[in-house]
This record gives structure tokens, C-alpha cells and sequence, in this order.
């Protein structure tokens, strides 16, 4: 959601930054612009639409200066336009400045500032934030410092979110950029600094970055680099390196980064799985909540299982936008674990602060090293996926629902709750699944035949019982994200309670089973919706009767708790066929965007 990228140092900045915008695409955004600061002038350019369109208007360079900030933008106040892009300006044009996420006070901020004589020339939040940096500016010396000091003044009277980049006309050498709630790193180059809202931005040009924190504010020159609290107490930080590896975020000749990501599952998992976690778990710990949102809510499903049933520990998988608003009964013997890909998503980081607050052990899963929730959570455990530039989650769920199995193993070998001989067999097919996936993606041709069979169906159901319930919602939110065909995911044995009256002739109906206890069950639920007219398609690692299902895909045999991150990857295959024979835009579905920075 929305992107910022910035340049300060001594290559032309214009090639560099529209590099970065389209580095952040997959984002989802609606308009981009540019400002590039060159003597004492500062050129703006903005568009709505794709990058291109800005590209095409700047025709090869701006004006050649080697400092400057760019953004897309996703509006949440005021419709996408020109006008509503960023950079935004103060009245005076002294200051540009990009900014990612929600300024809730802005209508306060917007009447006191016009009674100062301000006016206002867009519909946005944003433009309140370089009026009120001028502000403070013009009670300040005419001063780098004073710059920073109306800054980080403006900082203090924000409420809400934001990431900002600051150019002003008088210096420059200068970027100041600050952040509450949304993201910010710095990558450093040689006498060079790149800015961006997420690393795969820059991921081309370095790998060593700072993280910016909240209510922090950082001054850049190009050899100059110096972070302050919003009251201007500088302090040091850590450069960290990352072990991201370029190709990453690039398609390496893949039509789509969605085929792409779902094909390095298995290295995603290989990669996580091959890390040691380690983490003493008080046996006082009375419940567990997994809070996510989207995907990562159906991983924390799987999770929840697989904990309940090896470490006997009452375990709640919540909404975190729910969550964060509904009082939960937590304390001190909750533990609270915490998913999301990105590290950014604004409920469920809202959703960890509650449970601080409540004195609950917080965990982070997250897929961004050094990202919000990994810096806010009491321990953060990573998967190692690499970046995931599709909007519609693939290999991070797979890697998730592993990373939460070795958490149950772990939690479980120290409470002593299961046996070694079962940990150790579930330990063992995990270390089977990328084996296993590959096998799966040797036979994608078949999932292909039939996507392009059913791509023109207006509803489809997946039912499911037990932990393949939990894939059943995954898979149709696959379906819904990227095909736009209205799915539902149902448990089983309920589908007689209600949505059965939906089933006509020839409803497309896929089943997962593979949980060996309840497969007659199973069985005798689709043979009801078989008898109502449905067709049906089947996700199997068991032996069925044969001639009752249209379609059978077998997948290898696994534990049921590892059974979902074999399950699901035909279902991502379909979803990803399905939307390629509508010809749509399958990492950039309508409507969505990656990581979900706003509540
Ligand atoms: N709230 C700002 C706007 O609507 C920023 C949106 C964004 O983060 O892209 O312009």
C-alpha cells in the first residue's frame, strides 16, 4: 500500500527513483510524483496512474540534481488525481514532501493553519504536514537546524500515521525524513543514502540498512547520516545487514510473480525450516491467541491445531482488526503471537500494543526483518521466504503454517505434552515438504487443464473438515483475491445448515481431504451436494472410492499438521490459472494492496 523512495548522493537521483516506484507497483497505489531539488529549486512532477505515466511526462530526466523523493500513492482522503498526488508543498514552496498513511487530526490542523492564512489546494490529509513545517519554520533560524527543528516540531503535533521525506529549497544537500506507525528504511550506499517504505525498493543498489523506529526523525546528507527522537535527543543506531538476495524481487523470466513465488515454496520452507528457534515457554501461559489478518490469519488456523493438540493449550486464532477493538480477557498467562508478512499491518500491530498494554508475552512472525511488529513484539521469529511482491500471499502462508508447526514442536518438547517419537515424526515431514512441493509443481499441467474449465464460473465452494477446513478458507480467498469468482469456504459437515440451498446444477464444488479421521464424513457431505447437481473437484492424500468425484489430484502423504502447506499449493495453482485464462492482472488484483498499512 502506497510506497516511498528517496535519493540522496551523487548519481543523478531521476533514474534512480522511478526505478524505485516501479520497484513498489506491486504495492497497489493509484497516482505517483517526484520532486527532485536542484540549486535552490525544487521540480516536481506528478501523475495519476501507473509510474509510466509519470515516467513518459519526465521523458528520461528531470533536471539532473542528485537529491530528491518520489511516492505512490493508494488515497484514503480525496479521490486519486494529479492535484491529491505527492509531493505535496507548502504555500511558499520552500518545502516538498511525501508522506505514507493517515494524518487523523488533519481537519484541526487544516482550519488552524488557514486561520494563519494558509490555503489549501488539495483534498488531502498531507497537506497539512509541509504548511505546518513552514509553520515552525519561520520561528526558527534559517538553518539546517532550524529545518530540523520545524520538523520534528510539525512531528509532535501529527496524529495518526506517517512516514515523511522533507526536501527544502535552501539546503540542497538535505533529506529529513521521520516516521509513527508506517514503515521507513535507509539503505546505505558509498557517500550515498537510499530512502524507501520497504526494502525490495533498493534491494538492487544495497543491503545494509538502518530501520527507522517510531516518533523518529533522521537527517541525511549524502556522506552525513544522524537519528534523533521527536525532541531532537540524538541517539546511534545499528546498521544491519540483510541477506535478501536481489533476483528476489525481480521475476527471473517468470510471466507473474505469483507463478514465480509459488514455485520457490519450496525453498521459502527449506530456508525456514533451516534456522533454529529457541524460546522458554513458562509453563504458567493458561491460553494463546494468534491474531493476524487475511492469509496470515489461516496460517495462525493451522497453528492453532497444531499447538492445541501437542501442547494442550486452549489456543484462540482472532481477526486482528477484531481483536484490537473488543477488549480481549488477556493477561500475563496469555501468550500472544502475532502474523503478518509485511511486519507493517496496521491492525495487527494496533492488536500487539493492546496486548502489551495487558501485560500478555507477545511473539512476532514476520517476513521483514527489522519491520514494526519484529521490533514491537517481546521476540520476533522469522520466515525466511524472501520478498513476497504478489499481492496475493503464497509463499509466506506455507512458510507461516511451518514456523508455527517447529513453535508447537518447541512449546510441546518443553512442556513434555507429546511424545519425542510423534515430535520427531512431524519434525521429519516437515523436512519433506519442499521434496513434496516439487512434486506437486511437476504436475501443474493438470491444475491448468481444469482452471481453464471452470475460469468462467460465477460461484464456487470449497468444503472441508477439520484442518482442512482451515485450507478450504485459504484456497477461496485465493479464488476471490485474484479471479474475482465468488467462493465460499465452508466446514463440511454445515454446509446442510444453510448454504446447501445454493447448490444447483453443475455448482463447482472442490473438496480437500485429507484428514483420515473424518473422510467418510467428508465423503458422504460432497456425495450430498453430488446429489443436489454439483460437480466436484478433489484435493486428496487419500485413497478414494473411485467413479463418485469429476476431478482427483492426489498430493504426497504428510502429518495433518503439515497435510496445509501441501493443499493448498494445487488450490494457489488454480486460483493462479483461473485469473490467467480471464486475463487479469494477477499480482495486481483490483482493489488490494500488499501490505495493508492502513486500519
Ligand atoms: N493519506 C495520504 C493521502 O491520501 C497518503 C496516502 C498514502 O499513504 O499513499 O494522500
Amino acid at each position: 500500500m502506497c510506497g516511498i523512495i528517496g535519493y540522496v548522493g551523487e548519481k543523478n537521483c531521476t533514474p534512480i527513483l522511478l526505478n524505485g516506484l516501479k520497484n513498489l507497483e506491486y504495492r497497489g497505489y493509484d497516482s505517483a510524483g517526484i520532486a527532485v531539488l536542484e540549486g535552490n529549486s525544487i521540480n516536481i512532477k506528478k501523475s495519476k496512474g501507473r509510474v509510466k505515466n509519470l515516467e513518459d511526462l519526465i521523458e528520461k530526466d528531470l533536471c539532473g540534481g542528485n537529491i530528491g523523493i518520489a511516492h505512490t500513492r493508494w488515497a484514503t482522503h480525496g479521490k486519486p488525481s494529479k492535484e491529491n498526488a505527492h509531493p505535496h508543498e507548502d504555500n511558499s514552496h520552500t518545502f516538498a514532501l511525501v508522506h505514507n498513511g493517515i494524518i487523523e487530526n488533519y481537519k484541526e490542523l487544516r482550519h488552524f493553519l488557514c486561520e494563519q492564512g494558509y490555503s489549501f489546494f488539495s483534498e488531502t490529509d498531507t497537506e497539512v504536514i509541509p504548511n505546518l513545517i513552514h509553520y515552525y519554520y519561520e520561528k526558527q533560524e534559517k538553518t539546517k537546524d532550524g529545518f530540523l527543528q520545524a520538523v520534528a516540531l510539525a512531528c509532535k503535533k501529527l496524529e495518526g500515521s506517517f512516514a515523511i521525506l522533507v526536501l527544502c529549497k535552501y539546503f540542497p544537500q538535505t533529506i529529513i525524513l521521520a516516521r509513527r506507525n508506517s514503515p521507513l528504511v535507509v539503505g546505505k550506499g558509498k557517500n550515498e543514502y537510499y530512502i524507501a517504505s520497504d526494502i525490495p525498493a533498493i534491494l538492487e543498489y544495497t543491503r545494509d540498512f538502518y530501520f527507522l523506529d517510531d516518533n523518529e526523525i533522521s537527517f541525511l546528507e549524502s556522506d552525513i547520516i544522524h537519528f534523533f527522537d521527536f525532541d531532537l535527543l540524538e541517539h546511534e543506531k545499528e546498521l544491519i545487514h540483510s541477506s535478501l538476495s536481489r533476483n528476489s524481487s525481480n521475476k527471473n523470466g517468470y510471466e507473474d510473480f505469483m507463478l514465480k513465488e509459488i514455485e520457490e515454496q519450496p525453498q521459502a520452507i527449506f530456508d525456514t525450516l533451516n534456522q533454529d528457534i529457541d524460546l522458554h515457554l513458562s509453563s504458567s501461559f493458561s491460553q494463546i491467541y494468534i491474531v493476524a489478518c487475511g492469509t496470515a490469519m489461516h496460517a495462525g488456523l493451522v497453528g492453532k491445531t497444531c499447538i492445541e493438540t501437542l501442547c494442550k493449550i486452549p489456543t484462540f486464532v482472532e481477526v486482528a482488526s477484531e481483536f484490537r477493538y473488543r477488549n480481549p480477557i488477556i493477561d500475563s498467562h496469555t501468550l500472544c503471537i502475532f502474523i503478518s508478512q509485511s511486519g507493517e499491518t496496521a491492525d495487527t500491530i494496533a492488536a500487539l500494543k493492546l496486548a502489551k498494554q495487558k501485560k500478555a508475552k507477545t511473539i512476532a512472525i514476520s517476513n521483514v526483518m527489522g519491520s514494526s511488529i519484529s521490533r514491537e513484539a517481546d521476540v520476533c521469529f522469522y520466515t525466511y521466504a524472501g520478498p513476497e511482491i504478489a499481492v496475493a500471499s503464497t509463499k509466506a502462508y506455507t512458510s507461516q503454517v511451518c514456523l508455527l508447526c517447529m513453535l508447537a514442536i518447541l512449546f510441546a518438547k518443553q512442556l513434555k505434552t507429546a511424545s519425542d517419537k510423534d515430535l520427531e515424526v512431524l519434525k521429519e515431514d516437515l523436512l519433506q515438504l519442499p521434496k513434496q512441493i516439487e512434486n506437486i509443481l511437476e504436475h501443474k499441467d493438470k491444475i491448468q487443464i481444469l482452471a481453464k474449465q471452470l475460469a468462467f464460473e460465477r460461484d464456487m465452494f470449497f468444503l472441508g473438515r477439520g484442518i482442512d477446513y482451515t485450507t478450504c478458507l485459504e484456497a477461496s480467498l485465493k479464488l476471490k483475491e485474484i479471479s474475482y469468482i465468488h467462493s465460499e469456504a465452508y466446514p463440511a459437515g454445515e454446509l446442510k445448515h444453510g448454504p446447501i440451498a445454493l447448490i444447483e446444477q453443475n455448482t463447482p464444488v472442490v473438496g480437500i481431504l485429507t484428514e483420515e479421521a473424518l473422510l467418510e464424513k467428508t465423503i458422504s457431505n460432497l456425495q450430498e451436494v453430488i446429489a443436489r447437481g454439483a460437480k466436484t473437484f478433489i484435493v486428496t492424500n487419500q485413497e478414494l472410492p473411485k467413479n463418485i468425484f469429476d476431478f482427483v489430484f492426489t498430493i504426497p502423504k504428510t502429518s495433518r499438521f503439515t497435510s496445509p502447506a501441501l493443499s493448498i499449493v494445487p488450490l494457489q495453482l488454480f486460483s493462479y490459472y483461473i485469473a490467467k485464462q480471464k486475463n487479469l492482472d494477477v499480482d495486481k488484483p483490483r482493489n488490494l494492496a500488499k501490505s495493508v498499512t492502513v486500519e
